[in-house]
């Protein structure tokens, strides 16, 4: 990015999610003032390897990955790389060429990044389509394992793909033009809280996530639905411009349910520049103020981070709290006093909201 390329080589020993047991590594070659970058499979003996962890004893999911070439969980990936699952990729390279950073990038537009993985080849084999087809039974004519359902403690609805901005690592690839997923609608909500008192299922919070919920022009109606049920509430958000728009009935719902009602702000890093390395140019500042209004108005907050850059990692709880409150929070001494606001980090390079119950939490809990 800026005229600087990362590149991740992937890891010798671990497969790529292809359904096949290579590893890979790359070859990169200046070529004048490019570099030429190979992807090139490893073949290597993942029987040993893995015999050689079943002595160590060492987790069986990650022992069957080295055969299989599928990964026990696809919890922290991207939804592109969810779908191609089982694919087998394809060895080739790509020329890559130093970009001049533009002074001139739109809110919102990443800095410059590109997935620059060769393409599949045409025709490469995908998973069987028959193994999706009876909920029962596999495609090899076994009965499917099963897990009972013994409490659905939280319900996830998603309010829509469009978001007002366009982050590199946006788990749904959510973007101004990306709709997809249409807006939910009370209509679509009702069918499942009825369920859910139907069966009894314990559910004690409806989660809202998106795109950018508050994009969604349904979206007060949908908070109402829940709060007026009785369920906590919790919406996911950038705290951009969108939100603002609803401040009026937002207040009012605020009034009205307390601390049922929370807002989880997404906000990666406590440093500007890192924060829009994800979200891009000119998206710090307007999730900052928007975090200002939420905590002036006495709304009950929390804020999701990313834990992948080395000095968070490193950063003990307090710290990572002292880092915010010298930063963000500097403007903020309503959130500095607050009891109310709570901190999470992910350590996923994902998106927080890709995983919603990820993460650390390290403020003191809100009144509930
Ligand atoms: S990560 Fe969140 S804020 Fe970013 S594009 Fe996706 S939905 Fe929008």
């Amino acid at each position: 990015m800026c005229g600087r390329l990362w590149h991740n080589a992937r890891a010798v020993g671990m497969p790529a999610n292809d359904g096949t047991p290579r590893g890979w590594f790359s070859l990169i070659t200046p070529v004048g003032g490019e570099l030429q970058i190979e992807h090139c499979a490893l073949t290597y003996d993942h029987a040993s390897s893995a015999e050689s962890m079943l002595r160590h004893g060492l987790p069986p999911e990650y022992r069957m990955t080295l055969s299989t070439g599928i990964w026990p969980s696809c919890d922290t990936l991207p939804y592109p790389e969810i779908r191609d699952r089982g694919v087998p990729l394809v060895p080739g390279a790509y020329l890559w060429r130093p970009v001049k950073p533009s002074r001139q990038r739109r809110r919102g537009q990443p800095i410059a990044a590109a997935l620059l993985w060769p393409s599949k080849k045409p025709g490469a084999r995908r998973l069987d389509a028959r193994k999706f087809k009876d909920p029962d039974v596999t495609a090899g004519n076994e009965a499917r394992a099963k897990v009972p359902l013994l409490a659905l403690k939280t319900l996830w609805f998603n309010t829509g793909t469009l978001c007002n901005i366009t982050c590199r690592n946006c788990y749904i690839e959510s973007s101004p033009k990306n709709d997809r997923l249409v807006y939910l609608g009370v209509n679509d909500i009702q069918p499942y809280l009825d369920e859910i008192s139907r069966d009894d299922l314990g559910t004690e919070e409806i989660g809202f996530t998106g795109g950018e919920p508050f994009m969604n022009p349904n979206i007060i109606e949908l908070l109402k639905e829940c709060l007026l049920r009785g369920f906590c509430v919790l919406v996911l958000t950038n705290a951009m411009k969108p939100i603002r728009r609803w401040s009026g009935p937002l207040i009012e719902l605020k009034e009205r349910y307390g601390h049922r009602l929370k807002i989880r702000v997404s906000l990666d890093h406590y440093a500007a520049c890192r924060h829009e390395e994800e979200r891009g140019v000119d998206t710090f500042a307007p999730t900052k103020d928007g975090l200002i209004w939420l905590t002036r108005n006495g709304f009950n907050i929390a804020v999701a981070g990313r834990a992948m850059w080395r000095r968070i990692k490193q950063l003990s709880a307090p710290d990572t709290r002292a880092c915010l409150q010298s930063t963000i929070f500097r403007s903020m001494p309503t959130i500095r006093r607050s009891s109310s606001c709570s901190l999470r980090w992910t350590s996923a390079s994902m998106c927080p909201r890709s995983r919603p119950d990820a993460g650390t939490s390290l403020g003191s809990r809100p009144p509930q």
